[in-house]
């Protein structure tokens, strides 16, 4: 394999102390050749790691030019959005007030107890309302009691302003890498973050869904650029969640491969929805001969909080 330099590339950044872009090795690396990086999204910052803060900048600035000072959005009990949404808006000295998917139980998640701690208000939800997102009666509700003094963000942070915000943060990746041709992996839920990414400078990108049945993911990917107004200058493939039995599911294979991983990689958490689902998918492409980039640089894109939705015996980290 042709060495173009990454050896001295990656000592480079360890010595400017940027630690924030690291090989990541695989079990099945060998058999491929191929080598891997993972840009460490979850390091990059203590009040909201991961990508979800990305998909919050705009949101935020616009929240602050209407003058709003509650801040409301939806979310599941576990959820890495909410996570990041409180944490940003105690950060800014804002309100949260979140649209809770399902009725809220006493006992509240491990998500939902920082985020009330944190000063969050919870406003339960009926599933069939909750679907309909901004539509959502339930907005209404808050909208009157809160006199429209309320900026609503749409779930997991979605829509041209989540675009735009990942779009900065994938071109500072870009920037990072020095113009290594790297191929980029990314995790997608509402494929907000790939859609980003899709519009930087990055040449060409897997992308890894966290649900099953992937079959428009590309032109869901595709068409959040265009919403944003964007271009797409990336070639995208992508994958959906067929081996652990779909979103928010953790496969017995998983854990076991993610306790390889860690042995191999030691300072390299990865989520259990997203990121860890995608490494294992590439890992197992390597075994099949099927993953063909020399130079691979995974995006972590955060979600460690999401170990709390698991039970102790699932626990890996
Ligand atoms: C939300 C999330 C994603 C998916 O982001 P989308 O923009 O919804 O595609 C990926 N990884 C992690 C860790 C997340 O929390």
């Amino acid at each position: 394999m042709h060495d173009i330099g990454y050896g001295a590339f990656i000592e480079n950044l360890l010595n400017e102390s940027q630690m924030i872009i690291e090989p990541l090795y695989l079990p099945t690396q060998q058999t491929c050749g191929c080598q891997f990086y993972i840009y460490r999204g979850d390091l990059e910052c203590s009040v909201a790691p991961g990508n979800k803060r990305h998909k919050l900048k705009y949101h935020l600035q616009q929240a602050s030019k209407e003058n709003k000072n509650i801040l409301a959005t939806f979310g599941g009990p576990h959820s890495n959005h909410i996570a990041a949404f409180v944490a940003q808006c105690k950060h800014q000295g804002l309100t949260p007030l979140i649209v809770v998917r399902g009725e809220t139980w006493a006992k509240l998640t491990p998500t939902l107890r920082q985020a009330v701690d944190s000063g969050a208000l919870l406003f339960p939800s009926e599933r069939v309302d909750y679907k309909l997102g901004l539509r959502a009666n339930i907005k209404k509700v808050v909208d009157e009691y809160y006199d429209h003094q309320v900026y609503w963000i749409p779930e997991g942070g979605a829509g041209a302003e989540g675009v735009r915000g990942c779009l900065d943060w994938a071109n500072e990746i870009y920037r990072l890498c020095r113009g290594k041709p790297f191929h980029l992996c990314i995790a997608s839920g509402t494929g907000t973050t790939a859609a980003g990414f899709a519009a930087s400078e990055f040449s060409s990108m897997t992308v890894f869904s966290a649900l099953k049945g992937g079959d428009s993911l590309t032109t869901d990917i595709e068409n959040q650029c265009l919403d944003a107004g964007l271009s797409i200058n990336t070639s995208i493939k992508g994958f959906d969640e067929a081996l652990h039995g779909g979103f928010g599911k953790v496969s017995t294979a998983q854990l076991d491969f993610l306790k390889t991983l860690k042995t191999l990689n030691p300072d390299i958490p990865l989520d259990p929805l997203y990121t860890s689902k995608m490494v294992y998918k590439v890992n197992q492409l390597c075994a099949q001969g099927e993953w063909q980039h020399n130079h691979t640089l995974f995006v972590h894109t955060g979600g460690l909080q999401g170990w709390q939705g698991l039970p102790l015996e699932k626990q890996v980290y």
